[in-house]
Formats: C-alpha cells, structure tokens, sequence
C-alpha cells in the first residue's frame, strides 16, 4: 500500500494567516477571543482552545470589554467593528486579504450607485447565512441580494441594473451559469437595463477543484478529510467522489474503522486529501494509522 497526502490540500493562505495570527497572539498574552470558528474545522478549533483560544458569538461581543478579538479569514460587516469598538475592545483582524479587497469592491459599488435612478441591485452568490457572505452584505448596508443557484436568477428585477458579485468560493461553472441565466433573462424581458459581472471566486479554491480530481483519479481509495460544518469541504468531497467514488470522508484518523483500514490495507495506492479548512496535522494523523504508527 502506498499512502499519499494531497501536496495541494490543507489550509489556503487566508486561514493559514488568521491561524498564524491567532498563535502569535496567544504565545504573547495566553488568551485571545475569536469571532465564531477560526476554522471549520472542529480538531484545529480543538487545538487552539487549548492553547487558550476562545470562540465567542454576536451576543457574546456585545457583552465583553476591553479584551483583544479576532475576526477570522471570512471577514465581518461593518456593524461588528463598530460593536467591537463600542465596548473598547481591540481588533485583531485576519480577514483574508482576498476577501478584504473583495469587501472594498462592493462598498464602491454600493456608494457610487446608491442614489441611481432606477435603484441597483447589488447581487452576491453565495450561500445564505455564511459569515462570508454576511460580511460581503453588510457593505451595502444589507440591501444585496443573495443568490445561492442560478436558477434563482429569475428572481430578480429587469427593470433595475444588475451587479453581480461572488462568494470567493463558489465554483467558476456556477457564476458563468448564473451569469448566462441573467444575461438570457434581460433578453427575454426585452430590457436595456446594465449587467456588470465582476469574477471574484478566489483561484486558490477553484484551481483546487483540478488538482484534486488528478489527483484522486490516481488513487485506487481516496480518505477525504474535512469538518462537517465546512461549505468548501462538502463541495471538494462531491468533487473528489466524481471523480473516484471510491472517496470516503473522514473527520479524522478517529473515523477510521477497523473495515476501511483493511480495505485500504489492500489496495496499491491509498490518497488523502482534505478542504482548505483541513489542517495538513489531521491528514497526517490519517496516513501514520493507515501505516500502523
Ligand atoms: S479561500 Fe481564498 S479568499 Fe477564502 S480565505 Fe482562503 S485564500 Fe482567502
């Protein structure tokens, strides 16, 4: 059996430096809070709780005082910087660059357009309630309109000029789609109306889908590692079974039962990959059971 770990998988750039930051803080002060989960990914979240982590909510921040705060790689509205500085509490911010930028393109948006005639509809794909995408609407004081299919296009008003942006981590095909959907709606409609598509999906993510697939087409049993609460590791995981349905996911080498082991035991190549909320520890941990360590 030759166990491989994806070199492509693990933590994207943006969680790699909020996590980084988050340890810096907690190797200088012992105690740092963090707004919702640093990572989906329950074991990291484990991880940095013990070394002294604290993963608090929106009711909680409205509650503490002058404590340090990290806000994590998805970023945040602007309602909560203001509620972080209501209470003097300092900001440690890891949004993700990406994100940042993107969040920055939409208040633009949103401020050079706000007083057209007819009135924009700023539109984000996205998945509603993520915290991406609830940092993404808060830039247009919650006026966006989350479109989470492109089936939903139809939904939309073709009176009114249409901006349409993307969660970094929806998929190309799917914004093109939507994209495709609108463009055959103003048509239908007979209207004149402006249609800016802005392409915003990170590529750390999408080129991902690739390299995952060739590397899961290799394999004879793939182990996907990811949390169950993340939205890129569900979409990776349907992509990897696609490609190789013999792709099992695990939360952790934990998950490995004692029938998957000798199923792996008897194959030729056995692959391990994970999302970009995956800590390369965690695939680690997998491979050195697989290999009896
Ligand atoms: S997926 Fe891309 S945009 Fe999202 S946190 Fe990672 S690097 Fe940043």
């Amino acid at each position: 059996m030759q166990v491989t770990i994806d070199s492509k998988s693990g933590f994207c750039a943006g969680v790699t430096s909020a996590i980084r930051r988050a340890e810096s803080e907690l190797q200088q002060t012992g105690q740092l809070y963090c707004l919702g989960d640093i990572v989906h990914n329950g074991q990291e979240v484990k991880r940095l709780e013990q070394l002294g982590l604290e993963t608090i909510d929106y009711d909680d921040l409205r509650t503490i005082h002058h404590a340090r705060v990290l806000l994590r790689a998805h970023g945040e509205p602007p309602s909560t910087y203001w509620i972080a500085r209501q209470n003097s509490n300092t900001i440690i911010d890891g949004t993700c660059p990406v994100v940042k930028r993107l969040q920055e393109r939409i208040a633009d948006c949103y401020n050079a357009h706000k007083h057209d005639t007819p009135q924009p509809q700023i539109v984000i794909f996205g998945k509603r309630g993520h915290a991406e995408v609830i940092g993404l609407q808060g830039q247009t004081n919650d006026t966006a309109i989350i479109l989470e299919h492109p089936e939903e296009a139809q939904q939309l008003d073709y009176t009114r000029p249409i901006y349409l942006f993307s969660q970094t981590t929806k998929s190309v095909e799917e914004l093109n789609r939507l994209a495709e959907r609108i463009r055959s709606q103003i048509i239908n409609h007979k209207s004149q109306i402006a249609l800016e598509v802005h392409d915003t999906i990170c590529r750390s993510v999408a080129n991902r889908v690739e390299q995952l697939k060739t590397f899961v087409r290799e394999q004879d049993i793939v182990l996907f590692v990811g949390g169950t609460k993340s939205s890129n590791a569900a979409v990776l995981f349907g992509h990897c079974k696609e490609a190789n349905p013999n792709t099992i996911f695990l939360t952790g080498a934990d998950d490995l039962t004692d029938e998957l082991l000798q199923a792996c035991r008897n194959a030729d190549k056995v692959g391990i990959c994970g999302a970009t909320s995956t800590p390369l520890w965690l695939m680690e941990q997998v491979r050195d059971k697989l290999n009896g360590n």
